[in-house]
């Protein structure tokens, strides 16, 4: 078997702690008090990637929970998103962070390749083993948006795979991600695997900066003739595999949203006392977002108990879920700032800040546009 860089063996020590449901949420805000809050203003203004932080959230347990036989022995995705969103009460970027590496525990464990979650998986889940997905050409090409970027050929043990991602966050050079090719011969047949960013014919390069968002490690990836062997396939085909993480690859998104909107709100009730008498004439206060919020909670805590489920109505309920949690993360940043005024637009001011932030909820895959659309494609 030629290298790809992740030694299996040598990772099977590693894996997620044994948190019970109730210390998950204390043993996060912990972490997020002392030592993201002091960084994210540096996360934000010079793009400093929190590893500590992400490390110490795997050891809290937060990338844990939603994984089906690790954490509490049944998938419980409530308790992953309640964390993610404190961690997006402070910042975006390390809250995407969280979710990429949810979103990649949640492939593995959702594959049926037992080696790669006792070892790889194990570590991804702990937090020791860090890395992402590129999943968003992926999940676009599936609803006929756009075209399959990588590309592979069978050879002996494995498959070559070619091709280039945009986009990939929460990488590095010892970081792995989730990924989707499709045969050259036959572009019907689709394979996910694990990527290894340190394999050879993989290159991570920078190609832009973003107006928030700069702490994700967010790389271009370049993918030239890659060797992924049998034993980092996670489906094979993929045909029956992707209705079984679509639901929780979406719904674990809504702790960005629910943490960024709670943080929105504190930061309109912050100026009440100075700016209520001017601020109440404003068409929406932080009651309506209280409001608003635990409904988008109540629902996506309800369908987060069947994320296996393949009936389309349940389906379509996610995706709405989730164009509402992108749309009201964007309203109640922008209220922010229209309650927040002068101090929400100094350049340190956190208002401005999670404005810039917001619009990623809405313009990460599935983005606002994408979700209207399969929402349109369900109606015909
Ligand atoms: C900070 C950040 C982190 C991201 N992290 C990930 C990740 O971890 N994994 C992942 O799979 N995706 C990631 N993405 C991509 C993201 O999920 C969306 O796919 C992306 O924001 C565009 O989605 P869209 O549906 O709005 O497409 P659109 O922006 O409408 O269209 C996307 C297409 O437009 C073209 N395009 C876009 N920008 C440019 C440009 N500057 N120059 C030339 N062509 C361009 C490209 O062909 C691209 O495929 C990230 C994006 C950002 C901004």
């Amino acid at each position: 078997m030629q290298n790809t860089g992740v030694s299996l063996a040598t990772l099977s020590d590693h894996g997620p702690p044994r948190v019970p449901r109730g210390a998950l949420l204390d043993s996060v805000k912990a972490v997020t008090a002392t030592q993201l809050g002091p960084m994210v203003s540096s996360i934000d203004q010079e793009g400093v990637y929190p590893e500590s932080v992400i490390r110490s959230l795997g050891e809290a347990g937060a990338f844990a929970s939603h994984l089906h036989g690790v954490a509490t022995g049944h998938p419980d995705l409530e308790s992953a998103i309640r964390a993610m969103s404190k961690v997006s009460e402070y910042c975006l970027s390390t809250s995407f962070c969280t979710w990429c590496q949810d979103a990649l525990g949640w492939y593995i464990y959702t594959s049926e390749n037992a080696s790669v979650q006792e070892t790889l998986g194990a570590a991804v889940a702990g937090g020791q083993q860090l890395g992402g997905t590129g999943l968003s050409n992926p999940m676009k090409s599936l609803f006929g948006i756009e075209k399959m970027r990588l590309k592979a050929k069978r050879v002996p043990g494995g498959y070559t795979v070619k091709g280039g991602l945009p986009w990939v966050s929460n990488l590095g050079e010892n970081h792995v991600f989730g990924g989707i090719f499709e045969l050259e011969d036959d572009p019907s047949h689709r394979i996910m695997a694990i990527i290894d960013c340190a394999q050879p014919g993989v290159k991570l390069t920078v190609n832009d900066n973003f107006v928030a968002l700069e702490g994700t490690r967010t790389f271009s990836i370049g993918i030239r003739d890659a060797f992924i062997p049998d034993e980092m396939v996670l489906a094979d085909p993929i045909d029956t595999y992707i209705p079984r993480i679509r639901a929780g690859f979406i719904l674990l998104q809504s702790g960005m949203a629910f943490g960024l909107i709670r943080n929105c709100i504190a930061l309109m009730n912050q100026v009440r006392g100075s700016l209520g008498h001017v601020n109440k004439h404003l068409e929406r206060q932080p009651t309506d977002f209280e409001e608003n919020l635990a409904l988008m909670e109540a629902e996506v805590f309800e369908l987060c108990r069947t994320p296996f489920d393949t009936d389309p109505e349940y389906f379509r309920r996610v995706v709405e879920a989730r164009l509402r949690a992108g749309e009201e993360a964007v309203q109640s940043a922008h209220y922010a700032m229209l309650h927040q005024g002068a101090r929400g637009y100094v350049s340190h001011g956190a208002a401005q800040r999670r404005l810039r932030e917001a619009y990623f909820v809405a313009i990460v895959t599935p983005a606002t546009k994408q979700l209207r659309k399969m929402l349109a494609d369900m109606n015909h």
